[in-house]
């Protein structure tokens, strides 16, 4: 079994969820007391939001890059970012350590695949849903996206920044999850991906199909840590 290192705390609500998923899925293949072999190093989120916030991806990709080469230092063998939005600065981290870099959107796409679904919807925060590099990433899979409109995305900003990274989950925001996810459904997705590690804690369940991607993604990182090259 692979060691694997977790880059975490955007936000640590869906970081938990990795450490859990992780587990369950290497004890549900090895069975008895087996557990993963996992390092996770929790950042400070605050200071992430501010460089999100500013625009400064080249600070948060060295942070990002840093991240990872204290993993791969202390052993890890495969890395793995804990959220979408920070793929954005996926580039800076694969060229920071020779370890493998299991990809958010490889996860995702995998699974769209498997479900049969080639084109899913996008829930989650602008820049995964405007700026390009999560679709293009799908695209390589043969996997199209639909996202919602502005207003829509507006809204998924603020429920996602104003509630649920800071472990707020109110009704009346799980009620508009659900109907936005619907709405890509009526729009032509075969499935919803719930692009932001914090959703799937306030939406488990629509009409149309949902992948799970912090699920997603610990799943396939405790299967490539089992099984991979
Ligand atoms: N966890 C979120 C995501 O998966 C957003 C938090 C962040 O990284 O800013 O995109």
């Amino acid at each position: 079994m692979k060691r694997i290192g977790v880059i975490g705390g955007m936000s640590w609500y869906s970081t938990a969820e990795y450490y859990r998923v992780i587990n369950e899925r290497v004890q549900e293949r090895l069975g008895g007391h087996h557990s993963a072999d996992l390092l996770v190093h929790s950042l400070d989120f605050d200071e992430i939001r501010q460089c999100q916030i500013d625009g400064d991806w080249e600070r948060a990709g060295k942070i990002m890059a840093a991240s990872a080469a204290g993993l791969v230092g202390a052993g890890a063998e495969l890395v793995v970012l804990a959220t979408n939005l920070m793929h954005k600065a996926a580039g800076a981290i694969e060229d920071a350590v020779p370890a493998p870099f299991l990809h958010i959107a490889d996860a995702v796409g995998h699974e769209a695949t498997r479900l049969g679904a080639r084109r899913i919807g996008l829930l989650g925060t602008r820049p995964v849903l405007e700026d390009g590099f999560y679709a293009e990433r799908l695209a390589r899979q043969g996997v199209d996206v639909v996202v919602p409109g502005a207003p829509a995305r507006a809204r998924l900003e603020e429920i996602i920044f104003g509630e649920l990274t800071v472990g707020e989950v109110r009704p009346e925001s799980q009620a508009t999850l659900r109907a936005t996810a619907d709405s890509l459904a009526a729009n032509g997705a075969d499935a919803v991906a719930l692009a932001c590690t914090e959703l799937e804690l306030a939406l488990t369940e629509a009409e149309v199909p949902l992948i799970a991607t912090a699920r997603t993604h610990a799943r396939a990182a405790a299967d490539l840590a089992l099984t991979g090259p």
